[in-house]
Parts: structure tokens; sequence; C-alpha cells
């Protein structure tokens, strides 16, 4: 079980994430940034979006995040 996060603040909506990583990402009409998807998210605001993920999902969420261009995603 891995934990990730998303800056909120920081996102630019690229899509990155949500192209690379579509089961752990999408977008979040309200804010316009990425949040984390349903079954995985924990916590979500208009700040930030955390989620847990089982272990089969963690490189996915390691590439999305190492490929997110403000560095907005943590994996940990
Ligand atoms: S890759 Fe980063 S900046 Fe792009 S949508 Fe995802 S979290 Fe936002």
């Amino acid at each position: 079980m891995a934990r990730i996060r998303v800056d909120k603040d920081s996102c630019i909506a690229c899509g990155v994430c949500w192209a690379l990583a579509p089961d752990l990402f999408e977008l979040d009409p309200p804010t316009g940034k990425t949040r984390v998807r349903e079954p995985y998210v924990k916590n979500d605001n208009e700040k930030e979006s955390i989620g847990e993920i089982p272990d089969a999902l963690t490189d996915a969420a390691k590439n999305a995040a190492s490929s997110c261009p403000t560095g907005s995603i943590v994996v940990e």
C-alpha cells in the first residue's frame, strides 16, 4: 500500500497523469485540477487530493509523479 498526494495549487491540469495513470488520476471539475480517483481517494478538497493505492499500482503512480511537469504528485 502506498500513499499518493496531488497538490492542486501547483497542478496546471496538463493531463499527463490522466494519460499515464488513468486508473489513479482524473480531472476534478470543480477546481479544474487533478484528483485521485475512486476507489482510492481518501481525502479530497480544494487544496489537495490524497489516496491510498495497492502495491500493483505504485509503479504507475511513480511514473506519473516523475512525469508531472510541476512536481505536484508525491508517492510515499
Ligand atoms: S501531470 Fe501534474 S500538472 Fe499535469 S494534470 Fe497531473 S498533477 Fe496536474
